[in-house]
């Protein structure tokens, strides 16, 4: 038991990302402990978010099966869950046939980021001890992985962690693409897909020049913030560079995202920064299929922004437009009549 523990540890701590890193967990409390229920629940208020996400969560059936569930909002936590977010104590239960029900706090920079929840039959002392060791465990470790995925200044998720995160996404599509009853409801219907788009500050030199560095960081984080609560908990945001951000959405429509992004950009401009009378952004986008690669998603949105800068700033462009436009210029071989 001693041996096939510590090979977990090292199993857990091998990998670089909090996803992984979150399924490992569930993994192995469900290999030492056999729950028939398992799952963590994360604070999104912590990073600025709303409400409580599941974010990886797994069910054990009568023949020792695992069937794992999505990630989805909890849009009622029970009150014992909130209690022990509240409260950062361990919360238990236990019903009559002796099954415990158990929420267990994350702690990380002395807050509250989340909890452990744990259904088993009833767990002997040194089962306890090992519960309580593997959330530990977990809890040090995540630590180290929010530093690495996530931007100082910020806390968004950092460029470093963007490649392997979309990497990951356009995989995971090509698989759900591949296996249909694998197809949630949200992305069923056929004109919806993936978008990314980059957002860059117009102008922002001028605030640095005008207010000074530290001033244009405060400036920075204020829309970081900002983009963290308009935007859903599930969408990706990434500081990609100075002034520059990234949003990878998850399926919709182009007419959804067009509105979203315009949206966003009023909402910047309507909105009170420090030290700058008003603020506004630029904006490229592009759809993003299970068969792209990362870097030609990154340049057509990057080609859209750059047809928003030149068309005056304070724009939002779709790169499929410009891409009409483009080919109506220099038509291709297709498009070219022989006489
Ligand atoms: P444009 O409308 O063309 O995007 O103009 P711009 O001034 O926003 O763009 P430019 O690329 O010329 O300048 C970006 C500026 O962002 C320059 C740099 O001083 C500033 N910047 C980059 N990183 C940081 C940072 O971490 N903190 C602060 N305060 N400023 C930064
Ligand atoms: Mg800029
Ligand atoms: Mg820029």
């Amino acid at each position: 038991m001693q041996k096939d523990l510590l090979n977990s540890v090292v199993k857990i701590t091998r990998h670089r990302d909090v996803d992984s890193l979150e399924l490992s967990l569930l993994s192995t409390i469900s290999e030492f402990l056999q729950p028939t229920e398992a799952a963590l629940y994360k604070d999104l208020s912590r990073f600025n978010g709303k409400g409580i996400e599941s974010s990886a969560s797994l069910l054990c059936d009568e023949q020792g099966k695992i069937h794992w569930r999505s990630r989805e909002i909890i849009e009622e936590p029970t009150k014992e869950l909130q209690c022990c977010l509240e409260s950062a104590c361990t919360i238990s239960l236990q019903d009559k046939s002796g099954n415990e029900t158990r929420w267990i706090p994350v702690v990380i920079d002395d807050q509250v980021s989340g909890a452990v929840y744990i259904v088993a039959k009833h767990l002997n002392s040194s089962e306890q001890v090992t519960l309580n060791a593997l959330c530990r465990i977990y809890e040090n470790y995540l630590t180290i992985l929010n530093e690495s995925e996530r931007d100082k200044l910020t806390g968004l998720l950092n460029r470093q962690t963007f490649e392997r995160k979309i990497k990951q996404l356009l995989e995971d599509q090509l698989h759900s693409h591949n296996t249909p009853q694998l197809q949630g409801n949200r992305n069923k219907r056929y004109d919806e897909s993936s978008w990314l788009a980059i957002l860059d500050i117009d102008h922002f030199k001028h605030v640095n020049d005008t207010y000074g560095h530290v001033c244009g960081d405060e400036v920075l984080l204020t829309l970081a913030q900002k983009m963290q609560l308009f935007f859903r908990s599930s969408d990706l945001i990434f500081r990609f560079g100075g002034e520059e951000f990234v949003v990878v959405f998850e399926p919709t429509t182009l007419e959804h995202i067009t509105s979203k992004l315009a949206e966003f950009q009023q909402y910047v401009r309507d909105n009170k920064f420090p030290f700058v009378e008003q603020l506004t952004l630029s904006i490229g986008f592009s759809r993003m299929s299970p068969y792209d690669f990362p870097i030609s998603v990154i340049e057509n949105a990057d080609k859209a922004l750059y047809v928003a800068k030149n068309s005056g700033r304070n724009q939002c462009v779709y790169y499929g437009d410009i891409l009409d436009e483009d080919s109506q210029e220099h038509p291709s071989a297709d498009d070219v009549e022989l006489f």
